[in-house]
């Protein structure tokens, strides 16, 4: 733990790896059984057309040429400071496991070349209902060569919830997947949203509880963000939808806070979309400013990252998850 009074990835990764590392967002050109009629047709309510994710493939960037490009980016920028650097290969946009084994092999080929230097870890985005065994057996393989993590979609764990923001799994499933990637040394990230329609303050609480719960490694939590061309928008639009404001949500993070486990790392503090998609919140403060408010929040409290959690076994790291 830092003197932030919670743990960042920033730390984390200075610490484990020894060297400033840098995420590169890639497109594999995936869908999501939300999107394609398997589960359902328009996605979850806040998920825009490009799976939040980057929209590269559909600007005709090819996997190999987004990582290059992404690669030459992080380069160029370390030269000037100086001194070597890792890269995350972040498979981001829809659920990179909702394909056959054999195109996962297949999208994870591309990163092979730069695995060690400069690609230091693969991150992997999914939904928990779509993580086939076969899925999970390339990924467990690729753990013999560089870190891999599994970046999975809790959002609320409530099913309530869940179903009227058109997630269409359930929060066992979630705990489920978790668990089988985490047995496999595959690092879990579990992603939340607070302030989701119906879930409240309570629910904030009740999702890192479930979080800490489920021992995953690291944690992704934002606040719910209107993006233009989603279903939320038009809910919005109608007046439905409650927002948070940056004070409300630093009081509802630090709850969330306060009820994970101490050594679970925390991703993501805030979220941020690109100007163009975003419709609401507007706010004025940055990421940063979130992080100081939620560090003076915790003081003010007297409290820090894993005061309120009870119980939840310790994360599984990915370094012990195989030993
Ligand atoms: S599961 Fe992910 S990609 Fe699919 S609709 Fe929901 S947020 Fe978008």
């Amino acid at each position: 733990m830092n003197d932030l009074r919670f743990r960042t990835l920033g730390r984390w990764l200075e610490d484990h790896f020894g060297t400033p590392t840098y995420r590169v967002a890639l497109d594999a050109g995936s869908t999501c059984p939300n999107r394609d009629g398997e589960k359902g047709f328009g996605g979850c309510v806040y998920c825009d057309v490009e799976g939040s994710g980057t929209g590269a493939l559909r600007t005709g960037s090819d996997l190999a040429e987004q990582l290059e490009l992404g690669l030459n980016r992080v380069s160029r920028r370390q030269q000037h400071a100086g001194g070597d650097h890792g890269v995350i290969a972040y498979f981001q946009s829809y659920s990179n496991t909702y394909v056959e084994a054999a195109r996962l092999r297949e999208v994870l080929e591309v990163v092979k070349p730069h695995l060690g230097a400069p690609v230091v870890a693969v991150s992997v985005a999914t939904r928990p209902d779509t993580l086939p065994d076969e899925c999970l057996d390339v990924l467990e393989a690729l753990t013999e060569h560089v870190e891999v993590w599994l970046e999975l979609g809790l959002e609320a764990a409530c099913d309530d919830v869940l179903t009227k923001i058109g997630r269409l799994h359930t929060v066992d499933e979630f705990r489920e997947a978790a668990s089988r990637a985490a047995l496999r040394g595959i690092g879990v990230v579990g992603h939340a949203i607070l302030g989701l329609p119906g879930d409240g303050r309570e629910g904030a609480r009740r999702t890192a509880e479930v979080l800490a719960e489920c021992g995953v490694w690291g944690v992704k939590v934002h606040h719910l963000m209107v993006l233009r061309r989603t279903i939320l928008e038009g809910w919005w639009r109608q007046g439905d939808v409650e927002l948070l404001e940056p004070e409300r949500y630093v009081d509802w993070l630090t709850d969330f806070v306060e009820r994970l486990h101490p050594e679970q790392v925390l991703h993501r503090v805030t979220g941020e979309s690109p100007p163009e998609k975003l419709l609401a919140p507007q706010w004025e403060v940055s990421k940063n400013a979130v992080r100081s408010m939620l560090t003076r929040e915790l003081e003010a409290r007297g409290s820090r990252q894993g005061s309120l959690c009870e119980g939840a076994p310790a994360p599984f790291f990915t370094e012990s998850a195989k030993a």
